[in-house]
Order: C-alpha cells, then sequence, then structure tokens
C-alpha cells in the first residue's frame, strides 16, 4: 500500500515538472499562414473551436522558419485520438506502438498527435498506455500530457516549435529557435538516453543534419555509436521507412557520407561490401537522385536500393558461376540471395523487390543482347530504369563493354539506322560457362560475412 502510493507520488511529482515557453511573435519567426497547408489551418481550427489546444508542430514549423518548404504539416493537440473522432468525423485513428489521428483533407492526410508524457516504469497505470523493452526501447508511447510534457518528448530541439496560427506566435521550450539560428541539431534531454529509448533516432539525426546542413551539436555525437548496434533491434519495416526517407530526401550524398562517418553503412546493410567500386556506383546514383529530386522529378526507391547491392550481387554471381552454375541462372541466384539477406534488416515490399530483380536482370541482358531481341528489349517496361542502371555502371567505370552507349545511340537512332545498328552489334562475348577463375574463393555459402574496408 506505502509502496504503491511512494509510487503514485514519485510518478506525479515528475509530471508536475514544468518547462516554460518562450514566445516568439511573428516579427521574429516570420512564418507567413499562407504558407501553411488549408488542411492543418482547418484541423487546428476545428479542435481550438471545440475546445482544445492544437498547434501546428515539427518539420512544418522548422521548416516555415528556416524559410524552406515543408514536406508535410503535423499537428499536435491536447485532445485524445477518440475526442479528435468526435470533433471530425472523417478522423481516423491508427497505429499501435505510437497511436495517432489522420484526417484527410483533399489530397492531403494531415497528422494529428496527442500530447505525450513521459512515462514513469514503476506506474501501474503509466504501464497500460507505455512500455518499454528489457533493452529500454520504446515499445509504445502512448500516455497523453500537457503541452509541456510533449515538447520533452519530442526528438530535437529544432523540432519542438508549435505554431498558433491563430495568434500567430511559436511557443519554444526547448530552445528551439536558438539551434535555428545556430544550424544546430541537439537532442531535447540526456542524449544516449533518447537514443536508447528510440534507436530510430540515430537516424532522423543523419537526415535531418544532411538536409537541413545543421551540425551535430557534440553531446548529441557522442554517445551515437555506442548506441548505433541497437538499430538491429529495430523492426525491418520500420528501418526500412527510415532508409526511404534517407535515401529520398533531396541530399542523399551527403546522407551517404555521413552514415560512412558514423558507421551505420553496416548495419543497414550487413551483407554490402563498401568497397571503392560500390561506393563509385552508390555515390553517383545518390547524385542522380538528388537532381532529379531537386528537378520535381519522381524518384524510385527501389533504383537507389538496386544500386547498393550491386556489387554484393555481382560478388555472388562469380561465385556461383565458379561452382558451375550456368551464366543466366547465376544472375537470378546471386540477385534472390542478396535480396533475402537484405530483408532480415529492411523490409522490401513485393513491387520493390520485383522492380530491383528487373533491374538486375536487363543488365545482362542489355550488355550482350539476342540481336534478335534488341527492337523487344527496348520497349518493355523496365528498360528505361535497366538503361539508367548501364549507364551509370558505366560511367563508373564497370566493364560493360561500352553498351551503355551503344544503347543510347541506338535509342536516338532512327528505324533505319537502328536495323544497321542491331547488324552490326558487335557484342562483348558474356564470360564462359564454367569458367574458372584464377584466384580460390570461398564456397558461396560462406559469402554473406560483413566485410568492410
Ligand atoms: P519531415 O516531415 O520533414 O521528415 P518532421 O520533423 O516533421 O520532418 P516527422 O516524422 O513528420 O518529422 O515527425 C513530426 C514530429 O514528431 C517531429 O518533428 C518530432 O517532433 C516528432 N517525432 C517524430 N519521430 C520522433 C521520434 N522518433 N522521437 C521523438 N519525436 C519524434
Ligand atoms: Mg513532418
Amino acid at each position: 500500500m506505502l509502496k504503491k502510493l511512494f509510487k503514485r507520488l514519485r510518478g506525479s511529482s515528475s509530471k508536475r515538472n514544468k518547462l516554460s515557453a518562450r514566445l516568439i511573435p511573428e516579427s521574429e519567426h516570420g512564418i507567413n499562414p499562407r504558407d501553411i497547408s488549408s488542411g492543418s489551418i482547418r484541423v487546428i481550427d476545428q479542435l481550438q473551436k471545440a475546445g482544445y489546444q492544437a498547434f501546428l508542430v515539427g518539420g512544418g514549423v522548422r521548416d516555415l522558419m528556416l524559410g524552406l518548404h515543408p514536406k508535410d504539416f503535423d499537428v499536435a493537440t491536447s485532445a485524445t485520438p477518440e475526442q479528435i473522432k468526435q470533433v471530425i468525423r472523417s478522423a481516423r485513428i491508427i497505429g499501435r506502438r505510437f497511436r495517432l489521428v489522420h484526417v484527410p483533407s483533399g489530397r492531403e492526410t494531415v497528422e494529428v498527435a496527442t500530447f505525450r508524457a513521459h512515462h514513469n516504469v514503476d506506474d501501474d497505470q503509466d504501464q497500460h498506455a507505455a512500455q518499454t523493452d528489457a533493452s529500454g526501447i520504446i515499445t509504445r508511447d502512448n500516455l497523453w500530457g500537457s503541452i509541456e510534457q510533449d515538447a520533452e518528448r519530442r526528438d530535437f530541439t529544432v523540432n519542438a516549435l508549435y505554431y498558433d496560427p491563430t495568434t500567430r506566435l511559436v511557443h519554444d521550450f526547448c530552445s528551439g529557435a536558438e539551434d535555428l539560428k545556430a544550424h544546430r541539431l541537439r537532442l531535447i534531454g540526456i542524449p544516449e538516453h533518447r537514443y536508447r529509448e528510440d534507436p530510430v533516432r540515430i537516424l532522423r539525426a543523419i537526415r535531418f543534419s544532411a538536409k537541413l546542413d545543421f551540425c551535430l551539436d557534440d553531446a548529441t555525437t557522442v554517445p551515437l555509436r555506442t548506441v548505433a548496434p541497437m538499430l538491429a533491434q529495430i523492426s525491418p519495416h520500420r528501418l526500412s521507412d527510415e532508409v526511404h526517407k534517407l535515401l529520398g530526401c533531396g541530399h542523399a550524398q551527403r546522407v551517404m557520407q555521413l552514415l560512412q562517418e558514423y558507421d551505420l553503412l553496416g548495419l543497414l546493410f550487413p551483407h554490402v561490401h563498401f568497397n571503392d567500386a560500390a561506393w563509385s556506383l552508390i555515390m553517383a546514383t545518390a547524385q542522380n537522385t538528388d537532381q532529379r529530386i531537386a528537378q520535381g522529378k519522381s524518384i524510385n526507391p527501389a533504383f537507389f536500393l538496386a544500386a547498393l547491392l550491386w556489387r554484393s550481387v555481382v560478388d555472388r554471381q562469380h561465385q556461383l558461376q565458379d561452382h558451375g552454375v550456368a551464366l543466366i541462372p547465376s544472375w537470378q541466384q546471386a540477385g534472390q540471395h542478396v535480396l533475402q539477406q537484405q530483408m532480415h534488416r529492411t523490409a522490401l515490399t513485393k513491387y520493390v523487390v520485383q522492380t530491383i530483380r528487373e533491374i538486375w536482370d536487363l543488365q545482362p541482358r542489355l550488355q550482350h543482347p539476342d540481336p534478335r531481341h534488341i527492337a523487344t528489349l527496348s520497349v518493355q517496361p523496365r528498360f528505361r530504369a535497366g538503361f539508367d542502371f548501364l549507364v551509370l555502371r558505366e560511367a563508373c567505370e564497370e566493364d560493360t563493354g561500352g553498351m551503355g552507349a551503344w544503347w543510347d545511340r541506338y535509342q536516338e537512332a532512327d528505324p533505319g539506322l537502328q536495323a544497321e545498328m542491331i547488324r552490326d552489334v558487335v557484342v562483348p562475348k558474356p564470360a564462359a560457362k564454367n569458367r574458372r577463375r584464377p584466384r580460390k574463393r570461398k564456397s558461396p555459402q560462406s559469402v554473406s560475412a560483413t566485410r568492410h574496408d
């Protein structure tokens, strides 16, 4: 009985520990409400009219204060998910680990999160709403709290700025505005503890640092490498989401450099051998992807993953061929093997797997085309991606027999010239079947060890 009372008191005293906000006026934060999506403004307005607190928070506020175009607009509110549903009929509650509400608004979906509180592991009530596993990773985070508590639960100070479109004030609880000015990324609270609670914050730190060109403050950097192995405990689905965000944030070149600098590549792609050849293709693909995003073009995450894993496929294919597997099956088996290994770490949807395989399967076919099939090859749906991939490999000085340039000329040529090109095509011979390589290799079963140059 006494023990329970003591626990309650401890719990409530930690919840009383309040931060106070600095209120930043429009003249200082410079946010123009017209730059905010109409959907999120409407949701905030509806919630406020129903008597709840509601703010724009996260990347929307951060990016607007930096003069950037936010990717999305997140809303935080004092209303619980059920209360949000009562106010907004079309709202849908989603998620279990982290319950959220999605409000459809035209083409936009506004994500609405209820204010969270730190939970007390000894408190029975708290345990129901929020849980951590044996290693300290938060497995459920649904304990509702006040705005002050919510600010402390967010990851970086620059992500804990709350904008009220009604008063046009920004509420800053963690000196986020100061860090924004200094282009500094700083974790709220004790960094090691915050990374341990959710190791994905490590990848978020990399992404925001690359995207915003912010430096990580020292305290945020120091525990990063120590905690990084905990990423292996994150579900492949969540890691996959984060990897897609990393590759598609528009600054993939910097992302890759940072992942390498902080020894994170081996944790995300444990079976990839990041040697010079692999790295050169990865960076060329990153540059290409960043350029496409800057030009407002769409990107296919499968293409990037195909490049990331390519050298592993090549290595495996050589080994299989050395062990007597024929050319085409050796490519297919190598691709299958590499994808299966990767899926233990980052989930790959059926569509992504299929696209990657089509790009890979096209490589030997484009390099050593059967003249009878050239015309049909060039009109098949994945041709463009396969061709772009071949060109990138060629630009990275892989031996493609110059077929990237050949296909480039072929596409530009008129039908007469195309027929002539097909007649004259001198295709480099594929490696002979059962060819023995001079170097002694390990058996195909032992090729999955993680190696780093
Ligand atoms: P962007 O949308 O540009 O990728 P963002 O900062 O808005 O960046 P979201 O993933 O949309 O990122 O999350 C919205 C906000 O929710 C974040 O700004 C942050 O305050 C909070 N948040 C998201 N993920 C975490 C996390 N793992 N730990 C703590 N807070 C988080
Ligand atoms: Mg966001």
